[in-house]
């Protein structure tokens, strides 16, 4: 079959909630993906911020190959390898102290909000606890996390969602402070928004947000599903600044494509929250999973992942700002590490469209940022190559 007739197969039988490029992949390569007619793609979207180690990454490949030759479930009702050497790397990557592994984001997002409601409900017995979350903000698409996600296009169709949710604005202390009651039992951000167009904490809101949490006996969530595992030059992008959240969740890169995610807390609240019975999955923390988890994390160290970061993301930072000073309609540049955003006063799908016919991936982030989230081996060659190509689309 030729392109044409896969997509219009895939029409044909898959519910159609996604407009979708008009490319079927064959194969990826380090930097660079393949479609099925051979065409050659330099990737800056590393599928949403997954693939952070590069496709065809073969220490990878040959770990989970040699898992799947010995075993790939077992349930949780028994222990497995993989998963506690996962578990033991993402406690020390994190500084947390306790992890459940589960398949996606989404459902990392689900556990952390149902352990900040259990840590309330053991404090106090009651059951009319609050959650402030932030207006631009995305958790993921399950009932939970879209009642926590700031986007009413996203979730008007499917009220009413989880109740006692209040709404403040991102970097805006004055706003949340305006928002805490005494039924309050957790604050909910990602440490950068990511869907909502690459907006970065600052330093001052997170330390606000943090004391006004120690103060009051508020749990702080932290989202790191798109911004953690390296993408801001930091394992974790609330590292950088001295402060640390109650509850975390954790997914996207740290499998590398395996399906997975991860909400990890404290010993504090570990001890107060969650316990047997109150939650569980089949199939997070089986061994094909966290043996990529296993493997992600000694790569990271071994290819010196964060200094690769640090040092293209500066240089695409540089880049970045030299094409916004040569283009009118580019109003906005921000981010941090190879997580950053370029704002437009044009619609930006046309432009992304430009680019992929030339052989550059992007995606954008609402209708008007052009997003940057390329596998975090990136050189600054690939940073010159995708400024080019794109300069060339403006
Ligand atoms: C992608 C994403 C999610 C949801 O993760 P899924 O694996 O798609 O469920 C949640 N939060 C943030 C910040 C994300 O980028």
């Amino acid at each position: 079959m030729n392109m044409k007739e896969y997509i219009d197969e895939a029409e044909s039988a898959l519910l159609h909630t996604y407009n979708r490029y008009q490319i079927v992949w064959d194969r990826g390569d380090g930097m660079y993906m393949y479609d099925i007619e051979g065409k050659k793609y330099l990737d800056f979207v590393a599928g949403i911020a997954v693939f952070a180690l590069g496709y065809n990454n073969k220490a990878y490949n040959d770990a989970l190959k040699a898992q799947i030759d010995k075993v790939i479930h077992t349930s949780n009702y028994y222990y497995n390898i993989p998963a506690i050497e996962a578990a033991k790397k993402l406690k020390s990557i994190s500084g947390m102290d306790r992890v459940f592994f589960t398949n996606s984001g989404a459902e990392a997002i689900e556990g952390a909000l149902k352990a900040a409601r259990k840590y309330a409900f053991l404090r106090d017995g009651h059951t009319d606890h609050e959650i402030i979350a932030m207006n631009r903000s995305f958790h993921g698409r399950t009932m939970g996390a879209l009642s926590v996600t700031g986007n009413a296009h996203y979730r008007e169709a499917f009220e009413p969602l989880i109740g006692n949710i209040r709404f403040a604005d991102f970097n805006d202390f004055e706003s949340v402070k305006e928002q805490v009651t005494d039924k309050t039992c957790a604050i909910i951000f990602e440490t950068v928004q990511g869907e909502g167009g690459i907006y970065p904490a600052t330093e001052e809101f997170l330390k606000n947000v943090r004391s006004l949490c120690d103060e009051k006996d508020i749990l702080l969530i932290l989202d790191e599903i798109q911004c953690g595992m390296g993408r801001t030059g930091y394992m974790y992008a609330w590292q950088k600044y001295g402060i640390k959240p109650d509850i975390m969740a954790s997914a996207k890169a740290i499998g590398c494509g395996v399906p997975v995610g991860a909400f990890m807390m404290t010993e504090r609240v570990a001890g107060r929250s969650l316990t047997s019975g109150d939650h569980g999955t089949t199939y997070g923390g089986n061994p094909l999973a966290c043996a990529a988890i296993s493997k992600v994390i000694d790569l990271f160290e071994e290819l010196d992942v964060l200094n690769n970061v640090r040092e293209t993301g500066a240089y695409m930072y540089k880049r970045l700002e030299e094409l916004a000073a040569r283009h009118d309609c580019i109003t906005a540049h921000r981010g941090a590490g190879l997580m950053q955003g370029l704002e437009c006063s044009v619609p930006v799908g046309e432009i992304i469209n430009r680019a992929v016919e030339r052989g550059l991936l992007l995606i954008n982030a609402g209708t008007s940022i052009i997003r940057f989230i390329p596998p975090l081996i990136a050189s600054k060659q690939d940073v010159d190559n995708m400024v080019k190509i794109l300069d060339d689309c403006f």
